[in-house]
């Protein structure tokens, strides 16, 4: 078990949901702090932002660590602020383990695994727009409650996954695959803002949602996108329906978790209960 090292660590809890951390996992860190004022972090060379629980005692987020990170300890950092104690810091000992993943490979047509000319100023373009995307979460979080999938058809364990596209293209998978029959309703996975609705290369019709401190879903391939980007979506609202636009090889529903830059896995964040947090 990792330990706590400040002297007024007794007064300061920390834990960590899953507590077996993964490369992949989404992480619900808890500081347990009630005379706090505000908890700040950093883990993997990212800042964590911290809300107040619903009854005021302690500080949640909701981290991750990103599917290509290698196994080892990796050192929480964590500052908790407060009125009368100044700033107590700390620092605790998580290990990461190494996940297993499958490998597998597949075919799509050739312009996606060799882009022409034409096709590279495309997607280079849609890179900014998506980095400004990403660049602009919201301050505070706006997800409430568990997540929940996007469809109701089944999932694949397909996160992860190494593949080779077309025998040339090694990539990793970076998100949860969902068997979808064209047409199917895709529902928000919670609350939030739609950031990005349209056509992109290799997402095919795509739909981003904000929930806020960094966390991004992201849904992939749709035969038709029912919102628009500024709207404000609850939890089980639709966003449009599945379809086979983009790198594809059938009719599917790509679901995507993305923290920070980290890609993370759909499946664990699903398992994770968050109703208690907000
Ligand atoms: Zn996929």
């Amino acid at each position: 078990m990792a330990s706590l090292s400040a002297a007024n660590a007794q007064t300061v809890s920390v834990t960590v949901k899953p507590e077996t951390v993964l490369a992949g996992s989404p992480e619900l860190i808890r500081v347990a702090a009630a005379d706090a004022t505000s908890v700040d972090d950093e883990w993997l060379n990212r800042k964590l932002q911290f809300f107040r629980s619903r009854d005021g005692r302690s500080w949640f987020t909701l981290a991750g660590v990103d599917v290509e990170v290698a196994g080892g300890p990796s050192t929480l950092r964590i500052s908790v602020h407060s009125a009368t104690n100044a700033v107590r810091d700390f620092t605790r000992t998580v290990d990461i383990h190494p996940a297993h993943y499958r490998t597998g490979s597949l075919s799509v047509p050739p312009k996606f695994v060799e882009p022409g000319p034409d096709e590279l100023k495309q997607i280079a373009a849609e890179s900014d727009i998506k980095a400004k995307v990403f660049a602009a979460s919201s301050a505070e979080p706006l997800w409430h409650g568990s997540f929940r999938a996007p469809v109701r058809s089944a999932p694949t364990d397909s996160f992860g996954t190494r593949r080779m596209f077309n025998g040339k293209l090694a990539s990793i998978h970076k998100g949860m695959d969902f068997r979808a029959h064209m047409g199917t309703a895709v529902r928000a996975g919670n609350s939030g803002v739609v950031v990005l609705a349209r056509p992109l290369y290799y997402e095919g019709n795509c739909v981003i949602i904000d929930h806020g401190l960094g966390l991004y879903t992201l849904s992939m391939h749709f035969s038709r996108i029912d919102v628009h980007e500024g709207q404000r979506v609850a939890a089980g609202d639709k966003l449009g329906l599945s379809g086979a636009t983009g790198r594809v090889t059938g009719p599917h529903l790509h679901w995507a978790v993305r923290w920070q830059g980290a890609y993370l896995d759909p499946a664990k964040l699903l398992r994770l209960n968050l109703s208690a947090v907000r």
